[in-house]
Formats: C-alpha cells, sequence, structure tokens
C-alpha cells in the first residue's frame, strides 16, 4: 500500500517551547501518534548542517556541510535521490532559499521557494503551507517536505523561548493544521532542525540540540505512545523510506525509529 507523507521542518522549535505553547494540532497529533521530546540533532547545531544531515542521514563530518554554505563535495544519495530512484514523488517547499541544495538534480517532482520565511508574524510560513497545500491538491505525490522557517526568525530576534518566539510555534501549529485538514490522506512527520537559546544556536547545549519528533499515520507507531530514546535527526530518513518499503541505504547512519 502507497502511503502520502508530509515533512514538516519547523526550524529551531524547541520541544519545551512545543509544549509550552497552545498546539492544539499538533497536541492532536501527539495524542493520536507516537512522539518524543528527546531527539537530538547533530553538531553544529546550524540550520543548513542540520537539515543536510536530516536528509543525507549522515553527521556533518561526512557530508560536509558544516555551515549555512553548501558545499557538495560529500554529498550522496539522501532521502530525495533514493525515493526517487524507487519511483516515489517528492516535492519540496521552503521559505529559506539555501535549501535548494538539498537534494540534486533530476530528483524532484516540484519545488517552491517563497522569499518569505522573515514574517511578518509568520504570515510567510502560512502563505507557503498555503501555497504547498493547493500544489498537492493539484499535484499529489509520495514525500512532500515543508520547510517553516519563521520560528527561527522570531528567536533571533526576539530570544528562544520569549513570547514572539513561542507565538511563532503557535502560528506553525496552524500551518500544520491547514495542512492537516486539507489532505488528510497524508501521513505526517514534524520536527525541528535544532534548538536554540538566548538569540543563537550552534553550540551542544542541551537548549540547541534536543528536538520534537511527532509521528502521525505510521502503521504501529501510533496511539499516544512515547517514543523511547535515543532518536536521532538521522533516523528521520530511514524511518520514511522504511515506511515506503525501501530499503535503507548502507551509507545511512540512522536507523528506522521503531516503538521500542
Ligand atoms: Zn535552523
Amino acid at each position: 500500500m502507497t502511503q502520502r507523507h508530509l515533512l514538516f521542518l519547523v526550524d529551531g522549535m524547541r520541544p519545551d517551547g512545543l509544549q509550552q505553547a497552545r498546539t492544539p494540532v499538533m497536541d492532536q497529533l501527539m495524542a493520536t501518534g507516537a512522539w518524543t521530546l528527546d531527539a537530538r540533532t547533530v553538531m553544529p547545531s546550524v540550520t543548513l548542517p542540520c537539515i543536510m544531515s536530516l536528509f543525507q542521514s549522515r553527521s556533518p563530518d561526512r557530508h560536509g556541510v558544516t555551515t549555512n554554505t553548501f558545499v557538495g563535495d560529500g554529498i550522496e544519495a539522501g532521502l530525495i535521490e533514493v525515493m526517487a530512484a524507487a519511483g516515489h514523488s517528492v516535492s519540496s517547499f521552503y521559505n529559506w532559499e539555501q535549501l535548494r541544495d538539498l537534494s540534486r538534480p533530476g530528483a524532484l517532482r516540484t519545488a517552491l521557494y517563497l522569499n518569505n520565511g522573515h514574517g511578518p508574524e509568520g504570515q510567510g510560513d502560512l502563505e507557503l503551507t498555503q501555497a504547498a497545500v493547493d500544489a498537492l491538491r493539484r499535484d499529489p505525490v509520495d514525500l512532500a517536505f515543508i520547510y517553516l522557517g519563521y520560528t527561527d526568525v522570531a528567536g533571533h530576534d526576539h530570544g528562544w523561548m520569549s513570547a514572539p518566539y513561542i507565538a511563532a510555534i503557535e502560528n506553525a501549529d496552524r500551518c500544520i493544521g491547514v495542512a492537516l485538514e486539507a489532505l488528510p490522506d497524508y501521513a505526517m512527520v514534524i520536527t525541528a532542525d535544532h534548538g536554540g537559546h538566548e538569540r543563537a544556536h550552534g553550540t551542544d547545549r542541551d537548549e540547541d540540540m534536543r528536538v520534537p519528533v511527532i509521528i502521525h499515520g505510521h502503521p504501529t507507531l501510533n496511539g499516544g505512545r512515547q517514543l523511547p530514546a535515543p532518536v536521532s535527526i538521522l533516523d528521520i530518513a530511514p524511518t520514511l523510506v522504511d515506511w515506503h518499503g525501501v530499503p535503507v541505504p548502507e551509507h545511512w547512519m540512522g536507523h528506522p525509529i521503531t516503538g521500542g
């Protein structure tokens, strides 16, 4: 059975920020799906290295992207290429332009970049989500990646765990709700690339390294169960390809997430 998936990445969303914010949509997905508020990202806890690690299932020292400037020397087949090679369609929607380098030419069905990640007040994230939803209703795919950038912007501008940062998480929750309502037949994985502290991230401090992972629509990871530690962002790509019945490449470092 083919199942369609949405992978949401909320940039810089701390687990305790998610807990503090009013997030009825993610709360409901956690209550019926599976989740952890104690997953780990990789060092350096910086956006492009971390998202590359999510898609490549390899640490930055192996894929070679250690700053927000892309270098392609260490890039191998990642989530998008492996899915495409197995005959699955993948589309990508994002409002941070560096993410155009997440996959190599020839793998994506659709890519949409909107230069609106700076808001205001998360309006760009809502616009991007609506554009993604419109595209996916016209042209459903097996895996769609939706990246929401404003939470990180609010953290840098106002501080992690500040009122505007918490409001940005609540806005991301509304975005996920828009997608859930419009695309009810998609399973979901929701996570973050890193956390943050004060007005920055990038260190190995717990506030920077801990991220949430929420899985919804999985045949066995459900019922509101808490995923046992350790879960890494390196495990997300293996979980998604395994869910589609595609073998996990040997050079990937992560493993499909299981219930324990
Ligand atoms: Zn980030």
